[in-house]
């Protein structure tokens, strides 16, 4: 279907994406000083200067630089298995058989490392106040899941999870915390950065990330040992001997010296980032203010997200109807009314990108018979009643009726006018 209600929309001459990388000139002299050094591997000055910016912004004590975030988070699931349950044996993973609980309304790079390492993610259900794991329902899994001693927790969109009650929750409980900070680099709850309240945490420099290296992620804890260990295991695991001597499970996932040069240029921007997505956040606020929607919430003065995407969500009492199937969608236009789907062919409609919000673990195909907690309970006998309409699931009711806007640091105010306006005419 193609966005009927105005098709005299100003459209934009450059195409606007959600969110894109933005160099600043250093990357390069670090890209450069690797090659003419013969640096082009995955040791060297970059990838240590890297470690050390991110431990002094981030104010943890160690950083280990690999490929990705998920490799960081499946770093972070092995440590955390070992942890609980010892070593496994060779072709077991560290989570074999036990239950994780996990944010559920993510991208699915949080929960499938503890797939990686044979665990069982148990999806814990959103709260509206943050978009992120609701402490509530994390309470009532501890109940029925008494048993569970790891939990995942995702900072979405760049705004803080409730971390000290989750931290307090999983305290009572005995239970670690991975942290997965991929999105909000640079967020902090209650004045301490994201990446510091897991025991394992990972940070993410995929492409469209606040800052970016084209790909690569970092493992951070305070704990040397662990540290130690993903080094070691990161780089195939090599034991300290003549020839290639193995006595623990290797992988290829150490950071490249080349792409720890762009993240080493793009670190010292990060605050320059954040300003310009918060500018970005602020004008949709207002551009949008008359409009039966809202802007994603973070947790009051307790949160300092880094705005990373800013995202909207339309008044229930506004919603034409839309129905989803499993890689479809349809919706009927209706005056004064408007859904995710119609705004999102708008906004292409004027050369620019948006996106769904980022569809609940619960409701992917892959997960269905993993169970789904919400604040009352199992919710998984009845979570297909999002399709006709009535919501009966956080996840789910944000899904339906939110939207990534886009948010591309280099937009300018005009061309995001563009944007708003498109918003707007959605809405007559
Ligand atoms: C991007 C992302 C990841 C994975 O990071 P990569 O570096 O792309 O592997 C993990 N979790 C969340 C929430 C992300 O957005």
């Amino acid at each position: 279907m193609a966005f009927n209600k105005n098709n005299d929309l100003k459209k934009l001459d450059k195409k606007i994406f959600l969110a894109t990388a933005t160099m600043h000139g250093e990357e390069m002299k670090y890209i450069q000083e690797a090659y003419d050094t013969n640096w082009m591997t995955t040791v060297g000055k970059n990838i240590d200067t890297a470690e050390e910016l991110i431990c002094k912004k981030v104010g943890c004590t160690y950083a280990v630089g690999l490929s990705s975030g998920t490799a960081a988070l499946h770093m972070a699931a092995k440590l955390a298995g070992i942890d609980l349950y010892g070593q496994p044996q060779v072709g077991h993973g560290a989570l074999e058989g036990k239950r994780v609980f996990c944010t559920d309304m993510t991208f699915d790079a949080t929960v499938n490392p503890i797939v990686y390492e044979g665990g069982i993610p148990v999806f814990i259900d959103t709260e509206y106040d943050t978009w992120n794991m609701d402490p509530v329902a994390l309470e009532k899994a501890f109940e029925i899941y008494p048993e569970v001693k790891l939990v995942v927790v995702a900072n979405l969109y760049g705004t803080p999870s409730k971390l000290d009650k989750i931290k307090e929750i999983c305290d009572r409980h005995g239970a670690i915390i991975i942290e997965d900070a991929a999105e909000s680099l640079g967020a902090s709850y209650k004045g301490i950065q994201t990446g510091n309240f897991g025991k394992y945490n990972a940070i993410s420099f995929n492409g469209n990330k606040i800052i970016t290296g084209s790909s690569g992620g970092m493992l951070l804890t305070e704990s040397k040992e662990a540290a130690e260990k993903v080094r070691k295991w990161s780089t195939q695991a090599r034991e300290a001997a003549p020839w290639y001597q193995h006595e623990e499970l290797g992988y290829n996932y150490r950071m490249s010296n080349v792409i720890a040069g762009v993240i080493r240029g793009q670190i010292p921007y990060l605050e320059e980032h954040i300003s310009k997505k918060k500018a970005i956040y602020e004008r949709y606020k207002e551009g949008l203010k008359d409009l039966p929607v809202s802007m994603n919430p973070f947790n009051g003065s307790d949160c300092e997200p880094n705005y990373w995407l800013s995202c909207m969500i339309i008044d229930k009492d506004a919603m034409c109807r839309q129905v989803r199937s499993d890689n479809e969608a349809v919706y009927i236009p209706q005056e004064g009314k408007s859904c995710p789907t119609e705004i999102l062919e708008a906004i292409v409609s004027v050369n620019a990108e948006g996106r769904p919000i980022w569809k609940p673990m619960h409701m992917q195909p892959i997960y269905r018979l993993n169970p789904f907690i919400n604040k009352d309970g199992n919710a998984r006998a009845k979570t297909n009643a999002y399709i006709e309409g009535g919501c009966i699931d956080v996840g789910a009711d944000i899904f339906n009726r939110g939207l990534c806007l886009p948010s591309d640091n280099k937009m300018t105010a005009e061309e995001q006018d563009v944007v708003i306006k498109a918003i707007i005419e959605c809405f007559k």
